[in-house]
């Protein structure tokens, strides 16, 4: 057994460290708060972070919920919690951007350590934390102007052995939605690349968070601590679950104002008016169609809209 380092932080085994890592991210020195929970005997090291978008806050709840509850004594192996990767948006409140280079820190990753705030923060994490994982999970949920239906993201990497892993986890993780997701420099998808089986996790929005969307998360992490034998207890049962494999953007072409005309969840076929981009006047400048049948899983819920916003996604 040894001693689990992360920056100038350290936990001896069997003993669980709360701390602050200070680094330089765009010219300013940035306080990363993180756990580490360094387990009595060996196991596989699992890090889990939420706060990447830093405005979902059942997933920073639940984060800290599991930092604040994790025991070194009882866990084979070792746990990382990152519960506010995105501190400077946090404090400032700010969605899908972090305040310090405009940039979605979910799309900057693995990062760049000659690049922005952004891409210097997420290579800190990634190189210091995610890379030396052997599983990885990112909690999110829907942003402040978000609803949407929890469910787990994976990559397929082309790797059979973590992107099965990955899948396995997605399953364990217990939310009966798993979308399969090619997107580029998220969180997951970097460490999927990098040969490390990682899922994203999302439940609840809207700035709200309720103890059913909390506790959805820190159960999936239970079952998967519980799966992977980090802490002791029966292996959770396998509940069913559908994958999907085509997460159907669409995004406003216009400034203007939003009026969806389904609900998050609710059934759509293919050719079905989803909703209306209107002018001030009320003249519609864009008619939102369903690329196809499926699933609203997830609505942009805010009047104003802006070029560019996603105003929906169809898991299809
Ligand atoms: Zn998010």
């Amino acid at each position: 057994m040894a001693d689990l380092q992360i920056g100038s932080l350290t936990a001896a085994p069997g003993v669980k460290t709360f701390g602050e890592n200070v680094f330089d991210v765009g010219g300013a020195p940035y306080r990363l708060p993180m756990w580490l929970v360094n387990g009595a005997s060996d196991g596989p090291t699992l890090v889990v972070s939420a706060g990447v978008h830093a405005a979902e806050y059942a997933s920073i709840a639940a984060a800290l919920e599991l930092g604040r509850s994790l025991d070194a004594h009882h866990l084979h192996g070792r746990v990382v919690v990152v519960p506010v990767m995105n501190l400077a948006s946090f404090t400032a409140r700010s969605i899908y951007v972090s305040p310090l280079d405009g940039k979605n820190l979910n799309r900057v990753f693995p990062g760049d350590p000659a690049g922005t705030a952004s891409q210097q923060l997420a290579h800190w994490v990634f190189h210091h934390i995610i890379a030396r994982a052997d599983y990885y999970i990112d909690l999110h949920g829907g942003d402040l102007i978000e609803a949407l239906v929890p469910f787990t993201i994976f990559f397929r990497s082309g790797t059979a052995r973590v992107d099965d892993a990955s899948l396995e986890l997605a399953r364990t993780f217990a939310i009966p939605y798993i979308v399969s997701s090619e997107t580029a420099g998220a969180t997951f998808s970097a460490a999927s690349k990098a040969g490390v089986p990682s899922i994203l996790a999302e439940a609840g929005g809207q700035g709200i968070w309720t103890r059913e969307h909390v506790s959805q998360l820190t159960t999936g992490i239970q079952r998967v601590l519980r799966h992977l034998n980090m802490i002791d207890g029966p292996a959770p049962a396998p509940l069913p679950s559908t994958v999907i494999e085509h997460f159907l953007w669409l995004r406003s072409e216009h400034d203007g104002c939003w009026y969806p005309a389904v609900g998050v969840g609710a059934e759509v076929r293919k050719g079905e008016d989803l909703g209306q981009v209107l002018d001030y006047e009320g003249r519609v400048l864009q008619r939102a169609i369903s690329p196809a049948d499926g699933r609203v899983l997830f609505i942009v819920t805010s009047l104003a809209i802006n070029n560019t916003d996603p105003l929906l996604a169809v898991g299809a």
